[in-house]
């Protein structure tokens, strides 16, 4: 029997199965370089595997909009024209051109300071896998086929595998890579999977068919456990499936604290797909869909149209509300098709709004394609960094044009859609009183604003234990926001990782937050702890 450790837990809860080993196939590319009269032969065998791996992917997005997305990304021109540029100007081989296309705009997510944007790259390896399976005539395994329960051990979870886990089946996960932000933690929190990822030397310790205890609760796994320990995790898996079913049966009732006070509970969301997964939890709403992502994951900037049937589709799904938040690069969060301007310091520089404002034609695109979807259901626009009352006057009155546009089109939209921001800057706090005589509602965002106000870089690692949201001046800034918004009778919300933190509900809901919005895996746990407390 061995003990491991393990620091990060993905997805809570307790397995006990047989280890089933998910190897990779060695896809790393053969290289050669190509005399002139073959170039013509490596772009046709690129096109070809391209040709295969998009009737794949068009049979898998019929069952999943994951697959349409990983579609596009292989059909993409600006993929092909770096393929043929590497093989025709390089004399690279197509193995070679393709595997380092592939790395290429990888690296651009890979690069970024956001844990949920660096795991984008893992759609964008996905696709490179296939076509690289491709190339080389070989097949890649199949996680679909698993037919005993068991838990995957993998080297990582990719996109394609995780859609195809059946939970009769998959027990538990393990990964030697990825952190608690990649996909495969967020499919597998949806699953309600008990994973641990980022389990550094797992894979040397384990083989097919190993029984293992895994508690992702504490963060432990037990290899080839003793009788008495077998037993042991038996039972403290059955309670907390006990607990999860206690915690289930609260989802078919609203939050209403015992003293009547409705909390509305929302979820966060990158893409459409989300909100599909999470339907399960009942949300309320989205108070967050975060739109930079539709952008990230393109290799063009998305046009209207584009923009327009992902929106529409989100809000069709959405039970309530759907707030799109307007484009929020800069920073950290860069487009592989738009060079950005170096700068010294990119989180006090060019991004989210100041970027709308300043590329109107692109803003406008974005602006009609969420009003054109609002005629499908209640969707809210909201504005990410703003910083002055003019700002927010100047985004609405963009809404305002783009209305007027889409009425002489003789398009539909909701005529009174409410027009939001984020408050996430220390200027904004400042003038919140201002902001709530003008904006329709707030949606608090800790994330940036903790950084903001403490002057602390939220991806630097060496003072990350100077980051917290529990500082007295980030809760006296929330309460300041809450009560300006009430003065105001407009309605204060949250979307930073502060309304998913059990240990922060008690405080938000005494101090008046309206709508509590996070990732769908903390929903139960706020949601139970809501229904405990009193104004
Ligand atoms: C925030 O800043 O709190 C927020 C929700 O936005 P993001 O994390 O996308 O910057
Ligand atoms: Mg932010």
């Amino acid at each position: 029997m061995e003990k491991v450790y393990v620091g990060k837990t993905a997805s809570r809860g307790i397995a006990v199965a047989k280890i089933y080993k998910y190897e990779e196939l060695d896809l790393s590319p053969v290289k050669c370089k190509v005399p002139e009269q073959d170039k013509e032969g490596q772009v046709s065998q690129f096109l070809n595997a391209r040709e295969s791996v998009k009737a794949e992917l068009e049979k898998l997005a019929v069952t999943n909009e994951i697959f349409s997305a990983h579609l596009e990304m292989v059909m993409d021109f600006t993929l092909e024209d770096s393929v043929k540029s590497k093989i025709n100007n390089d004399a690279e081989n197509a193995e070679s051109a393709v595997s380092e296309a592939i790395s290429e705009v990888a690296a651009v997510f890979e690069m970024m300071d956001d844990e949920y944007m660096k795991e984008r790259a893992a759609d964008i390896q996905d696709v490179g896998k296939r076509l690289m399976a491709q190339l080389k005539g070989v097949e890649l395994p199949d996680i679909g086929n698993l037919r005993e329960e068991a838990i995957i051990l993998a080297k990582d979870l990719f996109p394609s595998d995780t859609v195809k886990i059946n939970t009769d089946y998959v027990k538990g996960i393990i990964t030697e890579e990825g952190g608690v932000t990649s996909h495969v933690s967020i499919i597998a929190k949806n699953l309600g999977i008990p994973t641990l990822v980022g389990v550094k030397g797992i894979l040397g310790k384990l083989n097919s068919g190993d029984i293992v205890c895994m508690d992702a609760e504490e963060g432990v796994i037990i290899i080839s456990p003793e009788e008495a320990v077998l037993n042991e995790y038996k039972q403290k898996k059955q309670e907390y499936e006990n607990e999860r079913q206690r915690l289930e049966k609260l989802r078919d009732n609203p939050v209403i604290t015992k003293d009547g006070k409705r909390i509305s509970l929302c979820i966060n969301v990158g893409n459409a797909e989300d909100i599909e997964r999470a339907l399960p939890v009942k949300m309320d709403g989205v108070g967050l869909f975060r739109s930079e992502l539709l952008y990230m994951e393109n290799t063009h900037f998305p046009t209207e149209e584009e923009q327009f049937q992902v929106y529409k589709r989100a809000a069709e799904l959405c039970p309530q509300e759907l707030t799109i938040r307007t484009l929020d690069i800069g920073g950290d969060k860069e487009l592989p098709y738009f060079e950005f301007e170096k700068e010294d310091n990119p989180f006090l520089g060019w991004r989210a709004i100041r970027i709308s404002l300043d590329m109107k034609d692109m803003f406008k695109e974005q602006l009609r394609a969420i009003l054109r979807a609002s005629a499908f259901g209640n969707v809210r626009i909201m504005f990410p960094m703003i910083i002055s009352v003019e700002e927010l006057r100047e985004a609405r009155e963009v809404v305002e044009e783009c209305k007027k546009e889409l009425r002489e089109e003789g398009k539909e939209f909701c005529e009174n859609i409410e027009t939001g921001m984020m408050i996430e800057t220390p200027a904004s706090v400042l003038l919140a009183e201002e902001f709530a005589k003008e904006a329709d509602f707030f949606s608090i965002g800790t994330n940036d604003l903790t950084q903001y106000l403490l002057a602390v870089d939220r991806g630097n690692k060496k003072i990350a234990d100077k980051y917290s949201y529990f500082h007295p001046a980030v809760l006296g800034a929330i309460k300041h926001i809450i009560d300006a918004a009430h003065k105001e009778n407009i309605k204060a919300g949250m979307c930073g990782e502060m309304a998913g933190d059990v240990k922060a509900t008690e405080i938000l809901f005494k101090y008046g937050l309206d709508e509590f919005s996070m990732s769908a895996g903390s929903m139960d746990y706020i949601r139970e702890e809501l229904l405990k407390l009193t104004i």
